[in-house]
């Protein structure tokens, strides 16, 4: 099997899954039970959300516990419009948002609410200026992601965090699931308010995340009844959950450095194959996160690429996985002005830390065997 949808979702590691399982059985108390065992419950997730802080360069009281990334993102969109609610209610997000945020956005624009939905440029990417040419004296918060999950985009974090220091009544929330491991990330330089991590994209189990909140005393909740997480999430906590997506997280963190530079290497080469192949045009910037190319084959459908490669136990994917059953065509890709052939044609090669250069090398022949031969699209545009 050579797996290339690293982006969907990554293998576990076995310390990770060890962690786990030694934590679920050594720690099996309630936190919030007064004996001893939910003492020493209480104990492991106070070092997990301690440890997240210290690797995030945060605060352990910014650490939300989760149960991944579209509950951070639906945590921090609503939670915060909710608690701002008073101060404005207009919002700005990027077009290119995980689904998370976009149907968040779009709930909150049911209930009074105001949305601007700011496009990127044709290279993927989201401009400072047009971030700060849609706020509006009733602006309470801007959503806008680290790097974009289909075409690797990076975007400017850092210097939107810097912008927005002059609007200081606006929340600055950041999704950096797809840059944790790939390329740095800290909650201090990056100027966010809130920041959403997803464990099971970092070798992580699912159902298992973070979300940073700079003031938790200034969101509303979702979930209600306990208090726990500062009274930001009710809910019985996961103490080896929370350890298990620490564990993940400091791998990550540890490694970003040479894995970056590592699967860097193996997206140049797949990105000078392409490039050498007539029927692909490649629609991920040149500065990218360096796990990700996409690319498109207009004439032919996405989907009927990764099944024809999946015949060859190699997976790759269609847009994004959150997208790809309910959708043909890139909705990222149409935003950047991409064409209806190329959008429906776009798939995704993601690769991890532990994809080997012989993996790509197989990924590349097995290309060359397979996808000249998927038979054109009917009716569809070139
Ligand atoms: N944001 C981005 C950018 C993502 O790629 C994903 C995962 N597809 C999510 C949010 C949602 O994460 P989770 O699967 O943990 O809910």
């Amino acid at each position: 099997m050579i797996y290339l949808d690293n982006s969907a979702t990554t293998m576990p590691h076995e310390e990770v899954v060890e962690t786990f399982t030694r934590a679920s059985t050594s720690y099996f108390g309630n936190p919030s039970s007064l004996h001893k065992l939910g003492g020493h419950a209480a104990a492991l997730l106070e070092k997990a959300r301690a440890k997240a802080g210290e690797f995030l360069e945060a605060k352990q009281q910014h650490v939300v516990f989760t149960s991944g990334a579209t509950e951070s993102n639906n945590l921090a969109v609503q939670g915060t419009a909710y608690a701002r609610q008073s101060r404005g209610k207009h919002l700005v997000i990027s077009s290119l948002e995980h689904p998370s945020i976009l149907e968040s956005a779009a709930y909150l624009e049911r209930q009074g609410f105001e949305v601007t939905r700011v496009p990127p440029h044709t290279n993927g990417e989201v401009t400072v200026s047009s971030i700060e040419k849609a706020l509006r004296k009733d602006t309470i918060l801007v959503s806008l992601m680290h790097v974009n999950n289909e075409t690797g985009a990076i975007m400017p974090i850092e210097a939107v965090g810097r912008m927005l220091k002059q609007y200081p009544t606006v929340h600055f929330h950041v999704d950096a699931v797809q840059a944790i491991g790939k390329i740095p990330v800290s909650f201090q330089q990056s100027g966010a308010d809130s920041l959403s991590l997803s464990a099971h994209k970092i070798h992580g189990l699912k159902g298992t995340g973070l979300l940073l909140y700079r003031d938790t005393r200034h969101i509303m909740p979702l979930l209600f009844g306990g208090g726990q997480e500062a009274g930001a999430r009710a809910g019985t906590e996961n103490p080896a959950g929370a350890a298990a997506a620490v564990k993940a997280l400091r791998l990550a963190v540890e490694n970003q450095v040479e894995h970056a530079a590592h699967m860097r290497e193996l997206n140049v080469q797949l990105e000078a194959f392409f490039a050498s192949r007539p029927e692909v045009v490649i629609n991920s910037p040149a500065e990218r996160a360096p796990h990700i190319l996409n690319v498109s084959c207009p004439g032919r459908m996405a989907e009927t690429i990764v099944h024809a490669l999946e015949e060859k136990d190699i997976y790759i994917s269609t847009t994004s996985a959150c997208s790809s059953k309910t959708s043909n065509e890139s909705s990222v890709l149409k935003e950047m002005g991409a064409d209806q052939a190329v959008a429906e044609s776009a798939v995704r090669i993601s690769l991890s830390g532990l994809t080997t250069a012989a993996e790509v090398h197989s990924f590349i022949e097995a290309w060359e065997q397979t996808v000249p031969q998927v038979a054109a699209a009917k009716g569809a545009g070139t």
